[in-house]
């Protein structure tokens, strides 16, 4: 039986070096800028609708290998999604990063993103993981920026 745990690595890792959606999109229906000043993560999120739908999204930033793979992976899940999907993925996924260790997942809404169910165990990390989801959310929303705090 493979590691779990490392083959989450594989994955996170494998985001953070070849980040998915890595551009700017011109022009953007939506646009905002996450940090998070704790580790220096910073990023600008660019989404495309197509009426409820986000028909695209990019980013580029910097940051740590945390905050870069969940950007790309988030990238990833949201494309095609309707504005309420993205806002339920959201919340399971804020719901997974700040729950208990060992606690329960939504792995069927999930997918892969469960592979950052580990970081609740890392609290300095949670910030880096959900960034890229809160400057998502501030876009749906029209917020020009988030800060985490
Ligand atoms: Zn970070």
């Amino acid at each position: 039986m493979p590691d779990l745990r490392e083959l989450y690595q594989d994955i996170i890792l494998d985001h953070s070096k070849n980040p998915r959606n890595y551009h700017k999109i011109e022009p953007a229906d939506r646009r905002a800028e996450g940090n998070n000043p704790l580790c220096g993560d910073r990023l600008t999120l660019y989404l495309r609708l197509d009426g409820d739908r986000i028909a695209d999204v990019g980013f580029e930033g910097h940051g740590c290998a945390i905050s870069k793979a969940s950007a790309s992976m988030m990238t990833v899940s949201l494309k095609g999604r309707t504005r309420e999907e993205a806002r339920v993925l959201f919340e399971r996924f804020h719901d997974m990063v700040t729950g208990q260790p060992g606690g329960p997942i939504d792995a069927q809404a999930l997918g892969k993103l469960a592979v950052f169910a580990g970081v609740c165990e890392f609290p300095a990390r949670v910030k880096c993981a959900s960034l890229p989801w809160h400057t998502m959310k501030a876009a749906l929303e029209e917020k020009e920026t988030v800060t985490m705090e």
